[in-house]
């Protein structure tokens, strides 16, 4: 017989009742009584469990001894309407075998609610569990979810390097690749290591940002976005932060700064709104996850929405718009600010914005999404396209509820002498980056971009607090484990 996924056979219409399947999948619970087994099973294919009902004088003793949690069985049975509450269906099993046991003295998942931290330390069984297998669900439908938005508006999909040979992304601390020798490094004259001895005759790292070769791509075929793997050696051990990401970057030309804001509100929009139609048990089961960890936490600390009402919440709400300069002065303003609650304090124009400002901009000021432009050219990077008062750029950066900065872009700057000017004060190696100023040599147009953190969004469609459990093999300092 071929195997029915549990999603559809919990799918199945009336008509199907009386017929019989074959479900795989692992051992969630069992209960044992002296005639009849209640075992449930789920084989991932939805959140829901398949409870197989079978008579224990049908069942060799020995197999229903090792069916016990984590194990891996196959059932043939009959479908029928539960008996109990909670579900729809169930199999009155006719045939139970078991796939492989999983010893219940070692099984490190078991059937009770276990804390996150333990299951990053069990990393490779934690799908396994409602919350992991819910989360890699929605991560699936939300990659999906990416790459149909940008298709369905004519975006064609580019793959940038991973392996980069600029260090002047400017975005992060760069992993080092090379397949030089550590104990025996080839030298220089001057001591130096001889990278012209290393395998590309150059020194290499891996990306932190697909943006400057996107840029060119899009120069050329108009409106392009990148979907790819970054990594960013910073040593910051933060719950928003991983050295291993994904980010989503799009580049578009003849946007300006405004027509890259309208793209990224529908596009945070539409993925919000793809999450709530496509993912609704699973976000239903995270909702009420959530609910109840908030249940057990002081309320000050408590989320002020359940889940699925900020994602609606969003949905409903046009994305402030307001200036670096016009944030800078509600945030010195601000009660927290003026009494000492901020850890970084706003006294001066020109402060970088810290996540404790951003989530009080977003969630005690303006009471939704907000982008913020035009910040001080001294905190943002060389490429922004340059205002005409000197001291800002166009740059954007959206910013969520829970999660403070989501996406960082900014109209970019097309003019080649304005550019070659800024990378010179900012000691950007111009040679070196000769490719991406010929962009502006060679028929320059106004363009705009952004990046998106893939697992930024993951955080807030989830409502999970640790980005480590948005990705399935987190990398972050000191642990790289699975
Ligand atoms: P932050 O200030 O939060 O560190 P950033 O200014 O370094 O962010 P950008 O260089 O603008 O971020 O990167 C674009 C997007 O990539 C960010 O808006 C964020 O969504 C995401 N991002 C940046 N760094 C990380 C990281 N270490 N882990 C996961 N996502 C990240
Ligand atoms: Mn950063």
């Amino acid at each position: 017989m071929k195997r029915t996924k549990i999603v559809n056979l919990l799918k199945a219409d009336e008509k199907s009742l009386g017929q019989e399947f074959l479900v795989k999948g692992w051992v969630r619970t069992k209960r044992a009584s002296k005639n009849i087994a209640f075992i449930n099973i789920n084989d991932g294919s939805v959140i829901h469990n398949i409870q197989a009902v079978a008579d224990v004088n049908n069942i060799d003793n020995e197999v229903l001894q090792n069916i016990t949690t984590g194990a891996s069985v196959a059932v043939e049975g009959v479908l029928i309407e539960s008996q109990g509450k909670g579900q729809k269906y169930e199999l009155e099993a006719k045939k139970v075998d078991l796939l492989g046991k999983a010893d219940p003295e070692k099984y490190p998942i078991q059937p009770k609610k276990h804390s996150l931290e333990f299951l990053r330390e069990v990393a490779h069984l934690r799908f396994r569990t409602n919350t992991f297998g819910a989360v890699n669900r929605i991560r699936h439908h939300m990659i999906f979810a990416v790459h149909k938005f940008f298709n369905d508006k004519g975006f064609y999909n580019i793959h940038t390097p991973i392996i980069t040979g600029s260090d002047a992304e400017g975005a992060g601390e760069m992993f080092k690749v090379t397949t030089l020798d550590f104990d025996n490094t080839p030298r220089t004259e001057d001591g130096k290591v001889d990278y012209k001895k290393d395998f590309f005759g150059k020194a290499t790292n891996l990306t932190v940002s697909g943006q400057l070769e996107g840029e060119l791509a899009a120069l050329a075929l108009s409106e392009i976005y990148t979907f790819g793997p970054t990594f960013r050696a910073e040593n910051s051990n933060t719950k928003r932060h991983l050295a291993e990401f994904w980010m989503i970057e799009p580049e578009m030309a003849f946007y300006d700064i405004h027509d890259n804001m309208d793209l990224a509100e529908e596009m945070l929009k539409y993925l919000i709104r793809y999450a709530l139609d496509h993912c609704k048990d699973d976000l239903q089961f995270l909702n009420d996850r959530q609910k109840e960890e908030d249940s057990k936490k002081p309320a000050n600390e408590r989320e002020p929405m359940e889940l699925i009402e900020k994602l609606n919440f969003i949905l409903e709400n046009d994305f402030e718009r307001i200036t670096y300069t016009q944030a800078f002065d509600v945030l010195r303003n601000s009660k927290p600010n003026k009494k000492g609650k901020f850890a970084f304090p706003v006294k001066e124009w020109g402060v970088d914005l810290q996540s404790e400002h951003e989530r009080y901009l977003v969630e005690k000021h303006y009471k939704k999404p907000v982008i913020v432009t035009d910040y001080p050219k001294a905190i943002k990077s060389f490429y922004m396209k340059q205002n005409d008062d000197g001291k800002t750029v166009r740059g954007m950066d959206v910013l969520f509820p829970s999660i403070g900065e989501i996406i960082g872009g900014s109209q970019r700057e097309e003019d080649y002498d304005k550019l070659h000017r800024r990378m010179e004060e900012m000691n950007i190696p111009k040679e070196e980056m000769w490719w991406f100023l010929d962009t502006r040599r060679f028929g320059t147009v106004e363009h705009s971009g952004y990046g998106l953190g893939f697992e930024r969004l993951m955080l807030f469609v989830t409502g999970m607090g640790n980005i480590r459990d948005v990705i399935p093999f987190p990398r972050t300092p000191q642990n790289a484990e699975f």
